[in-house]
């Protein structure tokens, strides 16, 4: 097969993949310049590309080739732009820590360490929980677990833990494991019958850090290897830590004898960060990155970004991606045009497609379930209290509400938005979930 044609398939699987305005800014300046057996070389402008799509689209690439070319390519990144003498030795400090890791089978993201981590009011308990755990693993706070909203930080601190545990405890078994990941064992063991080797890893380590815990949610087989993971783990006094994006008593469907299990140690929550705090990871991280950030534009920046500090961080590189590829300077002139779609998200009005995304997840079902007609428990409060918020947040009318809702008149709407009504006014903890999600959803 022809290699250019080859790659515009790839691109035209990343676009449907990431959306325009991503693959506009990301991709598109991409171009694959070898295809040799199984290992495609691809020239990124600048570093800021590679670090970006490496961090944040980790597997997008290697999917495209496998659906474009139907067999497993490996990817390669050539740097058109010579780098700064500085970046070439953080990024070999790094890779070489990554790669001493990875040798004994520690998989932690380098970048993510207590050094790089800025404390401010939002998230100083959390720090000082993680420090005082990785300093006395399985005897302060057994298990550490640590909620907050997505971007705050939480891979970072767990991250952070592991990698001081390697440094300090050069034989400690760390493992760190997303929940998604640690399903997909779970469900790979059944099938071939390997369930002894996945509790001979998991319940030999020192210290192990689950990430995105609510992933398990609905998971049934999941949770219980979990359960007797955990168990195992804690009479030998090993550490355990957890991460979520709520606490541990919000935790829809997942069973009451782990989530007990999750607040038998330390729960610690990060908030979202103030003004102050968002200049200064800004400060820190063009430091890192080696970004010229004038004064005004680290202001400009922190106030404008509210949502979270991977956005932030995510519109810095933006920034200086841009910058490097044009000679543009960063100023509020480059801003407004390479970071036109957050300035404009801002003002975009809630929509029930939003909505329902962030209810789905939040209850953990599917969206053709929520639109479904299915009438179960299960179902029908996700259902119902998505068009609670549809009909309090957005002007659409009930007729176009139900619509949304995969064809439901509005009569179906009208009843919907009485009993979470009442459910609201006599179930408190349901009441603070819907509020949760109403604030949440607002913009
Ligand atoms: P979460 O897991 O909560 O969704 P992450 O840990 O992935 O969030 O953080 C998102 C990004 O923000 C990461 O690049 C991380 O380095 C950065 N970040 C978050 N909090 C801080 C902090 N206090 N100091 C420095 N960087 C931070
Ligand atoms: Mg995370």
């Amino acid at each position: 097969m022809d290699v250019g044609n080859m790659w515009k398939d790839c691109l035209d699987f990343i676009e449907r993949k990431v959306g325009k305005s991503a693959y506009d800014l990301w991709f598109k300046p991409i171009k694959l310049i070898e295809l040799k057996e199984n290992n495609a070389t691809l020239s990124v402008p600048n570093r800021f590309f590679r670090e970006w799509i490496e961090d944040n689209y980790p597997r997008l690439i290697s999917d495209a080739f496998e659906w474009a070319a139907k067999d497993i390519i490996n990817v390669q990144f050539k740097i058109d732009q010579e780098p700064v003498a500085d970046v070439i030795r953080k990024d070999s400090v790094e890779q070489t820590r990554k790669a001493k890791l990875a040798g004994k089978g520690i998989f932690l993201n380098p970048k993510y360490t207590f050094d790089t981590f800025v404390v401010g009011p939002s998230n100083q308990f959390v720090h000082a929980a993680a420090l005082a755990v990785s300093e006395s693993l399985g005897k302060t706070y057994n298990p550490l677990f640590i909620y907050g909203d997505v971007g705050l930080g939480k891979t970072h601190v767990i991250t952070a833990i592991g990698n001081k545990v390697a440094d300090m405890l050069p034989n400690a078994n760390v493992i760190y494991v997303s929940s998604e990941q640690f399903t997909n064992e779970v469900v790979s063991a059944i099938r071939h019958e390997k369930m002894s080797d996945l509790k001979e890893k998991y319940r030999n380590v020192d210290i192990l850090l689950l990430d995105d815990v609510q992933f398990i949610a609905n998971k049934t087989q999941t949770q219980v290897e979990f359960f007797h993971t955990f168990n195992a783990l804690y009479e030998k006094q090993k550490q355990i830590v957890i991460s979520s994006d709520r606490p541990p008593k919000e935790l829809s469907d997942i069973t009451d004898r782990l989530k007990s299990r999750f607040t038998m140690g330390l729960i610690a929550d990060i908030q979202h960060p103030t003004v102050e705090l968002k200049m200064a990871i800004l400060q820190k991280k063009a430091e890192l990155h080696k970004i010229i950030l004038p004064e005004d534009m680290i202001y400009f920046l922190a106030t404008k970004i509210k949502s979270n500090i991977r956005e932030l961080e995510g519109c810095l590189i933006k920034l200086a991606a841009h910058s490097n590829l044009t000679g543009r300077p960063i100023n509020i002139s480059l801003a407004k045009d390479v970071l036109k779609d957050i300035f404009t998200d801002e003002l975009k009005p809630v929509t029930a497609d939003y909505i329902q995304k962030v209810v789905c997840d939040f209850f953990g079902i599917k969206l053709p379930e929520l639109k479904s007609k299915k009438r179960t428990k299960e179902i029908a409060l996700p259902r119902q209290t998505a068009m609670y918020i549809t009909k309090k947040l957005t002007e659409l009318s009930l007729g176009d509400i139900g619509k949304a809702f995969g064809g439901k008149d509005h009569a179906t709407v009208i009843y919907a938005c009485k009993q979470i009504e009442s459910k609201m006014e006599n179930d408190e903890a349901f009441s603070k979930t819907a509020e949760y999600l109403i604030n949440k959803i607002k913009p």
